[in-house]
This record gives C-alpha cells, structure tokens and sequence, in this order.
C-alpha cells in the first residue's frame, strides 16, 4: 500500500521543529529515521498531514561521558552507539541489547529517539533504559522537562509526551567497577522483535548483589520490572527468583500468555547468570 498525501518539511533548529509541531497540532509527525513511521504510513494506520524531517537537526545525537552520567542525544542512530567505545565502556547494558534491534539496514537509519518514542512493548532500548534508571529529556514550547524512564512508556504505543513536545535526549548513571549487566532475548529469528526480552542491572556487592533491576520487554504493555524476582536474586537465590516471578503476560500474535511466562524464567536463569558470574 502507499501512504496517503502528506506535506513535508525539513526542520531548521528544534525550535523550528517544536514551532511546526504547535502550528500542526496533533496532525504532524515527526521523521527521524523513519524505520517505523514509513512503515505505519504505508499501511495507513497513520495519516499525518505534515512530516516534519528532524533527522539532520544538530546538536541532537551522540554520546557524551561527564559527571558519572551518560547522556546519548535522542538522534544518535541505533549504528552508533553499536559502534561506541563509550557505550562499550560506560553502557555495557546498550551495548549487548544493540546487537538484537533488527537488522543492520535499519540500525543504520534508526535513532534511540524514535526506538523510545515509537514505544513497541517489544523493543530493546526502553527496557534497557529503565533497567538503567534513567531518565529521558523533552523539549516542547514551554521549555525542558525530565521524566523518568520508568513513567515515561504509558500504555502500549504510548508515552508521557505531550502534543508538540519532542523528546531530545536520555541520561543515566555510568557503569563502576560494580556494575553488573545482564541482557538475554528469544525471538523466532535473529532481528525479529523479541518474543520475550529481559534487560538487567545489579551492583556487586562482595559475592552478593544489590540494587538489582530486572526489566522484561514483550510481557506487557511497557517494560515491566519484575520487583519480587529482583528481591529474591539480591539474596543469591536462582531458584527462588524465578519462582517469585509473578509475570502475567497475555496471549500475542508471538506465543501464549503461558509461553511467555515460560520463557521469562529461562531467560532470568540465563540472565541471572551473567549478573553472578561477569565474563573477564
Ligand atoms: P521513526 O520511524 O522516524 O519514528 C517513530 C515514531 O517516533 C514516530 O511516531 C515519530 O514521530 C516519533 N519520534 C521519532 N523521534 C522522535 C523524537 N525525538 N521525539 C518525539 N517523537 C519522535 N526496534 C526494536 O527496538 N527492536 C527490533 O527488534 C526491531 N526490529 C525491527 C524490524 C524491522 C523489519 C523494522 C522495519 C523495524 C524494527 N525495529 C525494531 C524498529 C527500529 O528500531 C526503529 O528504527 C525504531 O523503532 C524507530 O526509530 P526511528 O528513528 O526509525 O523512528
């Protein structure tokens, strides 16, 4: 099928973009890589009247390393921080999750921006992202707002971005010497969005853990932390954190609700060994 008519223009500054949006209220989208917005206009589940092209604003994409924070800019594509030494470094969780978000092509126009904002509750990077707990910055014409990462995915296909409000950029915390990272996916092919996904950050603390975070992707509507698991697995017990696993995903197009409670155990196994045992 082919998208319906729709006008187009290329933002100059974000503020340009945030003035186009508010002239066009609720009847604009934004372009950023496009991998997911052609997509849904060329099956016509959307119907824009104006495109506004934010792909080549400056100042909106890369890594920067400061303060004990990394701050990635919401149009840093998906190639680099796949390619990053920063993010090797200072964001090992993103640097295993990059690898699984589909296929090279489309990691080589998609964005971090448009991964969060287009909010499929099976994508990598917004579960990485509260797994983090960070947060995520947004632009709009009253000025800048933070948001959690956590209480930014509202509802499937949802976000707490207002009408006219841009999302420009996420921060969390670096990795330290006692981070430890987790990441494990089951998809019916390499690329495909994930059946069942599980992003995870503990501190090591001795041979115990703390401050573990246990954040699933493709059981529910938006990342859901697994809370009773994450106390279970800060007491070093495997055994009892899948058993505390109190996951209710519903039936998809993908597997069973009964599948995917399945597979998030074989996944906290998987995951939960990364955390105790880190590669040298
Ligand atoms: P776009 O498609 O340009 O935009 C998506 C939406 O976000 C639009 O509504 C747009 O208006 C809005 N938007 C974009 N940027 C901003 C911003 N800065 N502020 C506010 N709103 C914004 N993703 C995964 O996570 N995992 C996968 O396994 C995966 N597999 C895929 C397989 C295929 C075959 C395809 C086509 C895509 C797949 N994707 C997957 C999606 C891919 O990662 C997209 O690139 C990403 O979801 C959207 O990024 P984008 O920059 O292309 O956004």
């Amino acid at each position: 099928m082919k998208p319906a008519a729709f006008a187009y223009a290329k933002a100059r500054s974000l503020d340009d973009a945030i003035r186009l949006l508010g002239e066009h209220a609720g009847d604009a989208r934004l372009l950023a890589g496009g991998q997911s917005l052609i997509a849904t206009l060329n099956m016509r589940f959307s119907h824009p009247s104006l495109l506004i092209d934010i792909s080549d604003l400056a100042g909106l994409d890369g890594v920067r390393v400061a303060g004990g924070l990394v701050e990635i800019g919401a149009m840093t594509r998906h190639v680099t921080l796949e390619r990053s030494s920063d993010i090797a470094k200072h964001a090992p969780l993103i640097a295993r999750a990059m690898p699984h978000i589909a296929h090279p092509a489309i990691r080589n126009r998609g964005t971090l921006g448009g991964s969060l904002a287009y909010a499929d509750p099976a994508a990598e990077l917004p579960a990485c992202l509260v797994a983090l707990d960070g947060e995520v910055e947004i632009a709009g014409a009253a000025g800048r707002r933070r948001v959690k990462a956590e209480a930014f995915h509202k509802g499937l296909f949802e976000t707490d971005l207002g009408p006219g409000e841009i999302l420009t950029a996420v921060r969390f915390p670096a990795a330290s010497g006692a981070t430890r990272v987790g990441f494990s996916e089951l998809a019916r092919r390499h690329g495909d969005y994930a059946i069942v996904g599980l992003a995870a950050t503990a501190k090591a603390s001795g041979s115990a853990l703390g401050d573990v975070r246990l954040v699933y992707f493709g059981v529910g509507a938006t990342p859901v932390r697994a809370r009773k698991a994450e106390a279970a697995l800060a007491g070093g017990n495997i055994d009892a954190a899948v058993a505390a696993l109190d996951l209710d995903p519903e039936d998809d197009i993908q597997a069973s609700g009964a599948v995917k409670r399945h597979l998030a155990g074989v996944l906290l196994r998987r995951v939960a060994k990364q955390l105790t045992e880190p590669a040298a």
